[in-house]
């Protein structure tokens, strides 16, 4: 069913750059200050993200990955949860706590702007004084990370270490760039659970996450037991995946 969203033919999703601009300017409520610092911002994580990655990421995805700050529209919550109702919502289950997703299809990430992100962090945390802390203080940057890492990865990948992974590789790029995370028992337990994967299994696991064809069944069988015995404790009802 074809459905469309002021012109847009939302029924398809690979939206050209174009179209995500035009996307981008009709839903987009940032000032011109604003969207640079959000751009540089993602450049950055861009970068360190990649300096971790690249080893492991194949050639094609690399093309992918150079434009990944044009495939991100930051949009306030309103307009984030109409468009994910009116068009995404069809392929993506999605929760009101849902801040952020990535469109695989599409291939663009959508964000809610920022100052909405407060609503997950808590309270000593948060400030609204200054845009640039609060992008640094309420974690924003780890958010950012996380689905840029999900864009890098393959829809088919067990929603486990999709979301495990995503974790991880955020970490490190807050780490690096001394940002604050979310500091919650759950999510330091996901994370410390990828951690021990990754000294058990090493490079392998960097390309199961990527590039699993460089592994044998075999070994994609043994990493992806290794991850389904502690779904229930790290994912309680499926929350989180
Ligand atoms: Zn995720």
């Amino acid at each position: 069913m074809s459905e469309t969203n002021k012109g847009f033919d939302l029924s398809r999703f690979d939206l050209n750059d174009e179209q995500l601009d035009s996307l981008r300017l009709e839903v987009g409520r940032l000032t011109p200050s604003q969207q640079e610092l959000l751009t540089s911002q993602t450049r950055e994580v861009k970068e360190e993200l990649l300096r971790i990655v690249r080893p492991f990421i194949p050639t094609e995805l690399m093309k992918k990955y150079q434009n990944i700050e044009g495939r991100i529209i930051f949009l306030s919550k309103y307009e984030f949860n109409r468009v994910i109702s009116s068009w995404v919502g069809q392929e993506y289950q999605y929760h009101p706590k849902t801040f952020a997703i990535t469109h695989h299809t599409g291939e663009f990430i959508l964000m809610a702007l920022p100052a909405e992100f407060s609503e997950l962090v808590p309270i000593e945390k948060q400030l609204d004084s200054d845009f640039e802390a609060e992008l640094i203080e309420i974690s924003f940057v780890e958010f950012l990370a996380h689905e840029m890492v999900h864009l890098l990865q393959s829809p088919e990948t067990p929603a486990i270490v999709y979301e495990l992974a995503a974790r991880w590789y955020a970490r490190q790029v807050v780490a690096s760039l001394t940002h604050a995370w979310l500091e919650e028992r759950l999510e330091n337990l996901r994370v410390e659970y990828f951690q021990q994967a990754l000294e058990r299994f090493g490079d392998k696991l960097h390309y199961y996450v990527f590039n699993p064809s460089r592994l044998s069944s075999t070994q994609r069988d043994e990493i992806f037991n290794y991850f389904r015995e502690a779904k229930d404790m790290l994912f309680p009802k499926e929350m989180g995946l």
